[in-house]
This record gives structure tokens, C-alpha cells and sequence, in this order.
């Protein structure tokens, strides 16, 4: 699996595409560009809704097979997921994220905002590792804000 330490950057997404050696369709280019510009984490569902406004004839099915492809060969990743539903991130530089428990909305953390831990050195002989995201889990700026003032 593609790791983000090495920090693939944000290419352009016809570059990005080519140097995967994938078809470059105008359908393609803007899943691309939407996962590429979002922050929130977005199901293939809510990309579809999304990709649709300017492909208003592009399926549900196209669009999450599409998403499966890009994450297969990297170019997007799955998010580890808290609902049922899975989620796509656009950025592949490495970065933790905040979650939060009321909206379950998934905000980016970037990694110089956290004092990191050391890898952890365990000794475990089932695996080696190489990397280690951090999850942080609360309440976001607008849930406390609706929570302040009902
Ligand atoms: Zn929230
Ligand atoms: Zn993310």
C-alpha cells in the first residue's frame, strides 16, 4: 500500500492520470479534481452529488468504481472508516485526523501541528513498522458552537 510519508504532493490531475497510464476522460479528470480539492472526506455518494452538477448524467456506479480504481493505484485512499460507508481523501502527503464524535465530520490534521510520538519501536514479531497515523477523536468548532447556543 502507498504510504503518504514520501509525500506524492498534489499533481496535476491530467498528469496524474497519464503517468498512471489511465484513459483520460473529462468524467475522470473531474472525480479527480473533486477528491483532489475536498477536506471533508467525502463517500462516493456525496462525490457523485458532486461530479453530477457538471456531468448531470454520470452514474453512482461509475463515480464509486472510479473512486475504487484511484485508491487501488494511489492516487486517492480510503479513509479508515468509522461508518459503514467509505470514504475517500485526496491529499496523499502524510497527515493525521481529527474526528468528531457528534458530526462525524473528518478533518485534516497535518503532522507538524502534532508533537509526534517516536515510531513506536514494539517488539512484536507478527510485523515491522514502518509508519503510524494518529486519530484524534472530539467534538469540532461547529458542534460546540450549536452546543453553546440552542
Ligand atoms: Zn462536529
Ligand atoms: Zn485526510
Amino acid at each position: 500500500m502507498e504510504q503518504g510519508s514520501k509525500g506524492q504532493g498534489k499533481k496535476e490531475p491530467l498528469e496524474l492520470l497519464r503517468s498512471h497510464n489511465l484513459r483520460v476522460t473529462p468524467q475522470r479528470l473531474e472525480i479527480l479534481k473533486q477528491i483532489q480539492r475536498t477536506e471533508d472526506h467525502p463517500s462516493a455518494t456525496e462525490l457523485h452529488r458532486r461530479v453530477r452538477r457538471k456531468f448531470p448524467n454520470i452514474s453512482l456506479d461509475t463515480v464509486a468504481r472510479t473512486l475504487e480504481q484511484f485508491a487501488k493505484i494511489g492516487i486517492c485512499r480510503w479513509v479508515e472508516g468509522y461508518d459503514d460507508v467509505r470514504r475517500y481523501d485526496g491529499m496523499m502527503e502524510r497527515h493525521h485526523h481529527f474526528h468528531c464524535i457528534r458530526c462525524k465530520r473528518i478533518l485534516d490534521v497535518r503532522p507538524e501541528a502534532l508533537e509526534e510520538p517516536p515510531l513506536p519501536s514494539l517488539r512484536d514479531e507478527r510485523f515491522k513498522v514502518i509508519d503510524f497515523r494518529i486519530l484524534l477523536e472530539g467534538i469540532c468548532k461547529k458542534c460546540m458552537e450549536r452546543e453553546q447556543d440552542p
